[in-house]
């Protein structure tokens, strides 16, 4: 049987690192297996504040920025379709239909505040929660459905629910936890249709799941919990069960499950912070799945198609480690050729404003020229903002300088002096280059009988208003003779 897989995710937002981490686990195991990764979108809980339907865009961005393009997808079409599941909607009726011809399921008449009431009756009592099955028997079932239309003056509106076998087990089989046997009697007759005519998220599942021919079922650890439901429904149809894996959750270091408390948890805030697919994807495949390589931690998506095992998905939580994802990304960021680079932090800087779009030909020479110095040390790209701020930005003595840079660097005794001679040399200078730059200005330590450092640091605060950036004479280099000399200036005049 040729594998296929499903990532199914629900238009709630941006998406969670959790569901990436589940699509790249689907995508890698048809890559490695054969077969056809299908995506579903799920829509039909329309609960205010969770559905956003624009959400849909971020989901196909994502798939698309890490690359673990679906085979089968709203986007592409294919044989399964529709694959949004508010478009089957029929399908779901008649499926519901099936089962109450066989009697595994029925209609329920009760009204929402009778649900209710009992509700909070079995919690004070301090009872489980859970329907009576009073709609179960037919007896009870007609006498409900007389009551609510005299009540009403119209046929009752009803919900299909699940008629749970009353005794026996339901076993989840994980291919990673092994069997997780649940006895039947603790579960209850879930609804499976609403007033609606939605479908809640078992039945809609387990249907689809079947007609898309999924062999195996890899999603995120969060929804073992309700499995023997899901798993409930598909029995009640009388179909095999697909495999199931539920790769690990994933935690903050405080050993909490991952929220915004711990740091960036959406999509679209990693690829604002420059974080590139490739080091996303290795971060994450990392996150719960071992190669079996313990010290290795980088690897090409070759290697990691090659390796991918779901037996290699670990049963214990795992650990999200932002600082580990940072040096992932400045590596990447090393290995990639110095114009993506570039390319990308030209994006970063047209956001930040500092940059216009399309940005202009002296922007792009000077781009060009300072961000491979930042490739070096950079971690993640949006750090190009601070760094190349003093270089786009007009800097005019003393706005925009750093306070401590100055009182430290520009107060020195002889700081009229050096200026007055940078300026005279650097108006002379032929090679505007780094290294006749660098020869200038050691030459004019000596001649001062100042120690390198004491020259260094004042020019960089004069010329870049801080103490950190590029090496200088790279810095100088960059910002070009015109700009240098102007604010040189600008400091000696005001100081
Ligand atoms: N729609 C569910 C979600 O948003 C996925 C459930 C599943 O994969 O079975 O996470």
């Amino acid at each position: 049987m040729p594998v296929r897989v499903r990532y199914a995710p629900s238009p709630t937002g941006s998406p969670h690192v959790g569901n990436l981490r589940t699509a790249i686990y689907n995508w890698l195991f048809v890559k490695k297996m054969g077969g056809q990764f299908i995506a579903r979108l799920e829509d039909t809980d329309r609960t205010p504040g969770r559905y956003m339907p624009e959400g849909i865009w971020d989901i196909e961005e994502s798939l698309r920025y890490l690359g673990t393009i679906p085979d089968e997808w709203w986007v592409s079409g294919g044989s399964s379709g529709p694959y949004i599941q508010s478009e089957r909607l029929p399908l779901y009726k008649e499926y519901a239909d099936k089962l109450i011809a066989s009697g595994h399921a029925y209609r329920c008449y009760c009204s929402r505040e009778r649900l209710e009431a009992m509700r909070q009756e079995q919690q004070a009592k301090g009872i489980p929660t859970g329907y009576d099955r009073c709609c179960r028997s037919d007896d009870g079932r007609e006498e409900m459905r007389t009551k609510r239309r005299e009540e009403l003056g119209h046929e009752p509106p009803c919900v299909v629910r699940l008629a749970m076998p009353l005794e026996g087990q339901t076993v989840v089989h994980d291919l990673v936890k092994g069997d997780i046997v649940y006895d039947n009697r603790t579960q209850d007759d879930q609804v499976l249709l609403k007033t609606d005519g939605f479908p809640t998220y078992f039945l809609a599942c387990a249907v689809d799941d079947h007609l898309m021919g999924v062999t195996h079922v890899i999603r995120g650890d969060d929804w073992l919990s309700s499995a023997a439901k899901f798993v409930a429904v598909i029995n009640a149809f009388g179909w095999d069960p697909p495999a199931l894996v539920h790769p690990p959750l994933i935690m903050g270091s405080d050993r909490k499950k991952l929220s915004k408390r711990h740091g960036s948890t959406q999509f679209t805030e990693f690829v604002e912070q420059g974080y590139l697919p490739e080091a996303l994807l290795n971060f994450l495949v990392l996150l719960g799945w071992s190669a079996g390589d313990e010290n290795r931690e980088l690897f090409t998506l070759p290697e990691l198609i090659e390796r991918f095992s779901l037996e290699g998905i670990s049963e214990h939580p795992a650990i999200f480690d932002y600082d580990k994802l940072k040096w992932m990304n400045g590596m990447y960021i090393r290995q990639s050729p110095p114009g993506r680079i570039i390319g990308l932090c030209i994006q970063q800087l047209q956001k930040a404003g500092l940059i216009s779009n399309p940005p202009s030909e002296i922007e792009l020479e000077l781009a060009r020229k300072l961000i491979p110095l930042e490739i070096e040390r950079m971690k993640v790209l949006s750090e190009i903002v601070p760094m190349a701020e003093p270089f786009f930005h007009e800097l005019r003595f003393p706005e925009g300088y750093d306070e401590k840079a100055v009182t430290k660097w520009l107060h020195v005794e002889y700081i009229h002096a050096l200026l007055r001679n940078e300026i005279d040399i650097f108006t002379k200078i032929e090679n505007w280059e780094p290294t006749s730059l660098e020869t200038a200005i050691r030459t004019l330590a000596e001649d001062m009988q100042l120690k390198f450092a004491g020259v260094i640091h004042p020019t960089r605060v004069a010329v870049t208003g801080r103490t950190v950036g590029p090496g200088l004479f790279e810095a100088l280099w960059a910002l070009g003779r015109e700009t240098t000399l102007q604010r040189l200036h600008s400091v000696l005049e005001a100081l």
